[in-house]
């Protein structure tokens, strides 16, 4: 293909700046400009996986010379089939970022002051080396302690395995749940979640959960709904919404029911208590899942004392009458089936609202309907190790989480780490390396944070740009773009199928940034620890080669391959999913780098769930030991307990909020920009505020009848009042939040990420009030009351 200079600079992105050598919104390596200038203009491909979040999706990228100068979709990719979300579109701009960190950097000033000088990288690990050494010395080893934002990928075994060879069980991953997760785990055990099949089902609730704008995979979901949408005059599917802020799982629904924040458990039993009453529960499945008969006859009775229409329709403000409806639409239908996660997870009555969830699930028959749940997707690697808390003592135990032994997944309570920290339930830490995350600025106990990591003697970051954390880092070591590095993206949380996705270097990687895995090879070398039995690693690449390794040995699935219709994998399967010859792993390799990546499809047309009956009932015995136990209740700093039973809960909120200028404060997320990274990136900022069409800032969504109240019109300025401070935002009236709320977008307003993220816009984040849920420990939004009040100039 033959490309002229202009039009390379423009797919580029690089404007007239370009004769100075960097363009202002990009900086272009100088190497790479002369190719540019000079170059002969060849066009290839190459594909990999995206990294901006842990869904896994396939990428296509363009090259000129070399140079990346286009991501798209990759179309085999059976995550993704070919379309990527915002995120994926921009990840160049990371590539080609003017602020990335390039050299190691140790600090200079006191800690919380981005004062940095750079060194060498001999010098940098030098020192994270000396600090390991002492501790290994002194047999401290569990003073070393990790928080890794987990990717859902490799990676993240690969730490898990790091941090075993040195002794120690620290390692925090720092992930939202997975849908439903909470609630089949302390129902179930059944941990990670269950996989669902949207396209069986023909009535869809979902309580809080936004599968079109949150992990697990926003683009699998996006372009699922849109067949759903396509069948629907034939299937009849109804799809239900139900949250205090309709988002787009609400536009594209059937319906969309407002409920008051945090009252999605409390609704969902409402329609149980409908179900029981009908007596249309589904007596087989839970005859055989319930412990004892008695079990059973204790839930109902506690659902009829409790949960009656009347009395949810004023804990969650949803009409009696409808509450009646959706409950028998619900019970009558073939495959129903109710999800739970995003905003009724981030609630104090996170664990009771999955919990309710599941029970729903249970009593309608979805969980005996074939093919509607799956077992969640195994690789032949051995079972996923996650680190346990233990809701009795409000610790981290240290050792591995096992089902069925009342411990919860580290991750749910990471955030807590410095609010158990002085009552001794979390470990006192010597060492702490921090990658993939940015607590200071992703938690509400942001002041716990910054207090938690300036004790703490070596704090190491990861990162590729400065954030809000760094100013707490004693040393911080720069990371490659995902488009520069080796790694695996596992099996996404929540999908019927496993598939691998290979993120594989598509251009020489920018010099002075170290991929983590490389770093911690040679930590781990230097310090004489194995990670992998048997096997010296001299590098990243080849701990993930010896991974996939174990996949090619297993003869399970396959690599990506073109086609993907039903009959087709029924016939493939037929033959053993043989699509490719690949007698030796040398050709699977290769495949795996021209297709992208490996699926294993087994199991897609016809699994059938009736034929595993795993799943054990939450029962009334279990929630009430868990309410009884009361998880780690207590406020930083001492204060009120604030668990309660979800019902005394939102009885008391309901009290609280009379005041006309009075709003529960609910951030939520958006596509573009899920965990606040994207803020690095200038198009994602751009796109932020598409939809209300206010760029480059955060704006506060409020309900047409509460803004006549405070004589508020669209653009107004309004001052945002909590016990933390306050804020000024402009006003958004719209229908789609319920009248309770103040809706605010998170994502804006770092201290760092660059020049495009920096002091643009606000992290309401950080005005939060800090509640966890008792039971759970994860972290509320929504429980903040906040004042608001119109700025008159
Ligand atoms: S959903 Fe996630 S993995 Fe997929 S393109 Fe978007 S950011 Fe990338």
């Amino acid at each position: 293909m033959n490309i002229s200079r202009r039009d390379f600079l423009r797919l580029l992105g690089v404007t007239g700046a370009v004769a100075g050598g960097y363009s202002r919104v990009w900086a272009v390596p100088d190497d790479w400009m002369e190719k540019i200038i000079s170059g002969p203009r060849i066009e290839t491909w190459k594909v990999s996986t995206c990294g901006q979040c842990p869904a896994g999706c396939g990428i296509r990228v363009r090259l000129i010379d070399d140079i990346p100068v286009r991501i798209l979709g990759n179309p085999i990719a059976p995550v993704n089939r070919g379309f990527t979300c915002p995120m994926g579109e921009a990840g160049l701009e990371l590539l080609y970022h003017p602020d990335r960190l390039t050299q190691p950097l140790v600090r200079t000033g006191k800690k919380g002051e981005a004062s940095f000088e750079p060194v060498s990288w001999d010098e940098a690990i030098k020192q994270v080396e000396q600090a390991l050494t002492t501790l290994r010395r002194e047999k401290r080893s569990d003073r070393f302690g990790f928080i890794l934002g987990d990717g859902n990928s490799l990676l993240a075994r690969f730490t898990e395995e790091f941090m075993s060879g040195f002794g120690s069980p620290h390692l925090f991953p720092w992930r939202p749940p997975a849908v439903n997760e909470l609630g089949l785990f302390q129902g179930g055990g059944i941990f990670p979640a269950l996989a669902f099949d949207l396209n069986r089902c023909d009535y869809l609730l979902t309580f809080g959960t936004n599968l079109l704008e949150e992990t697990p995979s926003p683009v699998h979901f996006n372009s699922l709904y849109g067949s759903l949408k396509e069948k629907r005059p034939r299937t009849g599917l109804k799809m239900i919404h139900l949250s205090p802020r309709m988002s787009h799982a609400g536009i594209n629904a059937t319906e969309w029911v407002k409920i008051l924040p945090g009252s999605a458990g409390v609704l969902a039993l409402g329609m149980v208590y409908v179900i029981i009453r009908d007596k249309f529960y589904d007596q087989e499945f839970i005859g055989k899942s319930t412990i004892n008969i008695k079990n059973i006859r204790e839930f109902q009775d506690m659902v009829r004392r409790n949960f009656y229409p009347d009395r949810v329709s004023e804990l969650t403000g949803v009409p009696p009458k409808k509450i009646i409806q959706l409950a028998r639409g619900f019970e009558s239908a073939r495959a129903p089936l109710a999800l739970s996660g995003g905003t009724a997870d981030a609630t104090e009555t996170a664990l009771f609202n999955q919990w309710a969830v599941a029970s729903l699930n249970a009593v309608s028959g979805s969980f005996s309907t074939t093919g509607l749940w799956r077992e969640p997707a195994a690789l032949p690697w051995g079972p996923v190790r996650e680190n346990a808390f233990d809701p009795r003592s409000r610790s981290f135990t240290g050792k591995d989480l096992k089902p069925g032994d009342n411990a919860l997944p580290a991750s749910w309570a990471a955030q807590a780490l410095p609010e158990l920290f002085p009552q001794g339930k979390a470990p006192e830490l010597s060492l702490l390396m921090i990658a993939q995350a940015d607590p200071v600025f992703q938690a509400a106990n942001r002041e716990a944070w910054e207090g938690f990591l300036s004790r703490i003697p070596k704090v190491v970051q990861f990162a590729s740009f400065i954030d809000d954390t760094s100013s707490f880092a004693d040393i911080v070591l720069p990371l490659p773009t995902y488009l520069e590095q080796w790694d695996l993206t596992l099996p996404v949380p929540n999908l019927p199928f496993a598939q691998v996705g290979l993120m594989q270097p598509v251009v020489s990687p920018v010099k002075g940034p170290r991929p983590l895995g490389d770093v911690l090879v040679k930590i781990a070398a230097d310090q004489n620890v194995k990670i992998l039995p048997g096997a010296r690693l001299k590098s990243y690449r080849e701990y993930l080669q010896a991974r996939m390794k174990q996949i090619f040995n297993s003869g399970k699935g396959t690599p990506y391959f073109e086609e993907v219709s039903l009959e087709f994998l029924q016939e493939i399967r037929k033959r053993g999913w043989q699509v490719y010859s690949y007698p030796a792993f040398s050709d699977f390799w290769r495949l795996l780098t021209e297709k992208g990546g490996w699926w294993d499809p087994d199991g897609y047309p016809d699994a059938d769930w009736r034929g595993e009956k795993k799943f054990t009932f939450p029962t009334l015995t279990r929630l009430d030991q868990l309410f009884t136990e009361r998880s780690f209740q207590k406020p930083s700093g001492g204060g009120e307990d604030t668990g309660r039973d979800p019902l005394a809960w939102l009885e008391e909120r309901a009290k609280g909020a009379e005041a006309s200028d009075i709003f529960t404060l609910v951030p939520f997320t958006t596509l573009m920009n899920i965990t606040g990274f994207g803020a690095s990136q200038p198009l994602l900022q751009e796109l932020f505020g598409l939809h209300p069409r206010l760029y480059w800032q955060t704006w506060a969504e409020i309900n047409p009848e509460r803004a006549m109240v405070l004589d508020l019109k669209e653009g107004d300025q309004i001052r945002v009042t909590t016990e933390k401070g306050s804020f000024t935002l402009p006003v958004k009236i719209v229908p789609t939040v319920s009248a309770d709320i103040l809706s605010v977008p998170f994502g804006q307003g770092h201290k760092g990420s660059g020049r495009y993220g920096k002091n643009i816009g606000t992290n309401a984040i950080a005005y939060l009030d800090y509640r966890v849920d008792p039971l759970s420990g994860r972290t509320s939004w929504q429980s903040t009351q906040v004042r608001v009040e119109k700025i008159t100039k």
